[in-house]
C-alpha cells in the first residue's frame, strides 16, 4: 500500500526536543502489517517504556540496522531470522507518537543513521495489506535469475503488479469511454439519416428516427457513470 511520508530524517521538531529525526515517519494505520525490510537477524525488541515505544531492531546482513518504532505489535524474537518480506509485527502509535505511525531508521554498523527516505516507497509497499506481496511468481522470477537483490525484488514486484493493475483499469475504462462515444455517435447519426429518408419517402423512417433516440438516450443513461 501506498503511506505518505508524515516525517523527514533530521527534521527538527519540538515533539523530538529539537533532536534530528533519526528516521522517516510513515502515515501508517494502526494494525497495518510490517515486514522485514531485508534478511537479517532481530537483534532488539523495543517494550514500549521508550520515546519509540514498541518496536524493534533487524540487523541486516550488511551489518546495517533496520528500526520499526511505535509498534502495537511486535511478533519478532530477539535473534529470530528473518527474510525480506517476514511479518514482524503490527504497527500502532505507542510511544512518544501523536498519530498511527511507523518510525523507520537504518543505522550503519558504525552507528550513525542514514537517511532511509530511499527505501521508504518500497517500505510502504511492503505494508499494510498483504496481497500485494507474496514470495512466489514475479518476484522469485527475478530473484532467480539474479536480476536484483532482495530489496529490489519487493519494489519490482509490486511496481509491476501496480502498473499492470493500472494498466488494466485504464485499457477498460478508456475501452468503455470509446464505445459509449461510438454509439451515442452511430445513433445519432443514423436517427438523422432516418429522418432525412422519411423525407426523401422511406415510409418507417420516423419510426427508426424515433428508436435511435430512445438508444441514444439509453446508452446516454447505461454509461452514466463513465
Ligand atoms: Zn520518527
Amino acid at each position: 500500500m501506498k503511506f505518505r511520508l508524515s516525517g523527514e530524517f533530521g527534521e527538527l521538531s519540538p515533539v523530538r526536543n529539537w533532536q534530528p529525526h533519526t528516521g522517516i515517519d510513515l502515515a501508517v494505520p494502526e494494525n497495518s502489517t510490517l515486514r522485514a525490510i531485508g534478511e537479517g537477524t532481530i537483534d532488539r525488541i523495543f517494550n514500549g517504556s521508550g520515546a519509540i515505544g514498541k518496536g524493534l531492531s533487524i540487523q541486516l546482513t550488511d551489518g546495517t540496522r533496520a528500526i520499526y518504532g511505535h509498534m502495537n505489535e511486535v511478533t519478532a524474537r530477539v535473534g529470530e531470522h528473518v527474510d525480506a518480506g517476514d511479518i514482524i509485527g503490527l504497527s500502532g502509535n505507542t510511544g512518544n507518537s501523536t498519530a498511527a505511525h511507523l518510525h523507520f531508521g537504518l543505522r550503519s554498523p558504525d552507528g550513525t543513521f542514514m537517511d532511509p527516505t530511499p527505501v521508504a516507497e518500497q517500505l510502504a509497499a511492503m505494508s499494510g495489506e498483504t496481497s500485494s506481496i507474496s514470495k512466489g511468481g514475479i518476484f522469485n522470477w527475478f530473484l532467480e535469475r539474479g536480476k536484483v537483490n532482495n530489496y529490489q525484488g519487493y519494489e519490482q514486484e509490486s511496481l509491476i503488479r501496480e502498473y499492470a493493475k493500472e494498466y488494466v483499469t485504464e485499457f477498460t475504462l478508456g475501452a468503455l469511454d470509446a464505445l459509449k462515444d461510438l454509439l451515442l455517435g452511430a445513433s445519432l447519426v443514423g436517427s438523422a439519416l432516418c429522418i432525412i429518408l422519411k423525407v426523401a419517402g422511406w415510409r418507417d423512417g420516423s419510426r427508426w428516427a424515433g428508436v435511435l433516440m430512445v438508444a441514444n438516450i439509453l446508452i446516454k443513461y447505461l454509461f452514466g457513470g463513465i
